[in-house]
């Protein structure tokens, strides 16, 4: 037998879900329904449509009982694939095109394949990422009726390790019914590499809680069955990880594990200091469908809704009625629980092409964030309408970010009250006591902090961007990233500058980068004086059990 020294290759990805798993990879093997010879023979047009119509039957009927078993595994939301597949089995125009490739002599089987390809690589051509994970479950669903077509049943396809053992999926891609269909009890996680983060694989990934990765890049098919470490939190799997990894991941899951378990009993109690001192913990999203997510981990409120992300998941700017449903759905879940949005920050990396924004020599210095906004006045009026709206059906408030200095200020409330008075007019429903904040992530804004409390409800602090400002250390860049780590002091003696004005003005600040998460520096940003802090949804309880070990 050979000694092989072990080394650990580190792949890294899209983190999806959360956490960090160790387990035997296993490769995904898919049946190659669609080239086989035997699938092109034909037995007779005839014959070959009418077996098409039965194996859409029988297609059908299984979808059904996937809805059934997703709705009732994962919910509604996960289960609504299904009921899209359904669809695409009904498409009239992809039957009749499959049809048309049995009268020109082929098989049924070779036929549904062949109609799924030309649809989907239409589809996967297309600049929406909606649309182009639509041709994953064209396939998918395809492949399903070829799989009837040719005997096959539609299985697990995972490559066999001991019956017992749990195990990382990896796949190049998987299709939500083969995601499904997996035995969950012994996954662990899985890697894909392709898919795309809106594909149905991420979304199950996030709901069932899991970790995944996607875009690894291809794998060797001989790391089948080696030991592996997924973690989604830092977006990197290692194969063969070394003993040090591995007695770090053990740690970190059992830790985890404790944590989430013993979190458990402070679900809707009050994050409260020994000392009394209460802090509001509430949570970042970037999507009203979160909204649900946040409130499984009980935050107290939506401190960050990055409204950008709607604008960035579609090829049009979504007008007003889009934004006022987006915003009054996440109020509504929220139930009466604060739901701060955020004012569009597009610039920097988040950039969309339908703006038309110059190509910009150092972006993150650029037309970003409020200078965007106010140079775009109908985007922001249009936004600032529709927050006005939702104001309406719950506890909302307005927050600008990238300000650094006083006048940008004035000038978006000059347009909020603009707007409050045309919605008036309107005879319009909105809540006229919406507290109106801005985001501290410039050390302009810091310094200015004085004037600028007196002009504003509240602060919340984007250390994630006050950190590349103040360091001179671009937050994209790898290679001066240890430099925002050791260079939290300039941040946190800019956090009590900020807390200082805003206390002496009488108004509240919070944080919502993602230095409000480092549980080791909570008692820090306490003794600074914070009033709220803001987290991703997972983290609202560890921080939680956090605070009120605090003094
Ligand atoms: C920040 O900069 O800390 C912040 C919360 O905003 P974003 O990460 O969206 O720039
Ligand atoms: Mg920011």
């Amino acid at each position: 037998m050979n000694t092989v020294t072990k080394r650990t290759v580190t792949f890294s990805g899209r983190g999806i879900g959360r956490g960090s798993a160790v387990g035997k990879l296993n490769f995904y093997r898919r049946a190659d329904r669609q080239a086989s010879a035997a699938m092109r023979r034909s037995r007779g047009a005839a014959e070959e449509t009418e077996q098409l119509r039965t194996a859409i039957r029988q297609a059908s009927d299984q979808l059904d009982e996937l809805y059934s078993r997703t709705l009732r595994d994962a919910g509604e939301e996960e289960a609504k694939i299904f009921e899209i597949h359904r669809m695409l089995l009904d498409d009239e125009d992809f039957f009749e095109t499959a049809q048309s490739l049995i009268l020109d002599g082929f098989s049924a089987a070779y036929s549904v394949s062949e109609a799924a390809e030309r649809y989907s690589s239409v589809l996967a051509s297309i600049d929406d990422e909606y649309l182009s994970a639509r041709a994953a479950d064209l396939r998918d669903v395809a492949s399903r009726v070829a799989g009837i077509l040719s005997g096959e049943q539609q299985k697990n396809g995972v490559g066999e390790l001991d019956g017992d053992e749990k195990y990382i999926i990896a796949a190049d891609d998987l299709t939500p019914s083969e995601t499904v269909q997996l035995d969950r009890e012994k996954i662990l996680g899985f890697v894909t590499f392709a898919g795309s983060p809106n594909s149905h694989t991420a979304i199950l990934a996030r709901a069932l809680g899991i970790p995944a990765l996607i875009g690894t890049g291809e794998m060797d098919g001989e790391y089948h069955g080696r030991q592996a470490i997924i973690d989604a939190d830092s977006g990197l799997l290692y194969v063969d990880p070394d003993d040090e990894l591995l007695a770090r991941y053990a740690k970190i899951e059992k830790a985890a594990k404790d944590g989430e378990r013993a979190l458990q009993h402070l679900r809707g109690k009050k994050s409260r200091t020994k000392g009394g001192r209460e802090i509001h913990v509430y949570a970042n999203i970037g999507s009203s469908d979160e909204a649900a997510t946040a409130l499984k981990h009980d935050a107290e409120g939506i401190g960050l809704l990055r409204s950008e992300f709607l604008y960035l998941k579609q090829d049009h700017c979504p007008d007003e009625n889009q934004l006022f449903t987006a915003y009054r759905d996440t109020v509504t879940t929220m139930k009466g629980r604060q739901v701060i949005i955020r004012t569009l920050d597009i610039g920097a990396d988040k950039k969309v092409a339908y703006f038309d924004q110059a190509d910009e020599e150092n972006p993150a210095m650029g037309l970003r964030g409020v200078r965007l906004t106010l140079s775009r006045r109908d985007l922001f009026r249009t936004q600032l309408r529709a927050i006005c709206r939702a104001s309406a059906y719950g506890k909302v408030s307005v927050m600008i970010p990238m300000v650094a200095l006083p006048d940008e200020v004035a000038e978006c409330r000059k347009l909020l009250r603009e707007v409050q008075n045309e919605l008036a007019r309107e005879g319009v429903k909105f809540d006229p006591s919406m507290q109106f904040g801005i985001m501290i992530e410039t050390p302009s804004a810091v310094i200015m902090s004085r004037e600028l409390a007196g002009m504003v409800d509240f602060f919340s602090v984007g250390t994630n961007d006050l950190a590349q400002y103040a360091l001179a250390a671009d937050r994209q860049n790898h290679a001066v990233a240890e430099l925002c780590d050791r260079g939290r002091e300039p941040v946190l003696r800019m956090i009590a500058l900020a807390a200082k004005s805003a206390h002496e003005a009488g108004i509240w600040i919070g944080i919502c980068g993602e230095l409000a998460a480092d549980l080791t520096l909570t008692q820090r940003l306490i003794d600074i004086g914070v009033d709220e802090l803001s987290v991703s949804p997972p983290y609202v309880l560890p921080l939680r059990g956090k605070i009120i070990e605090c003094n």
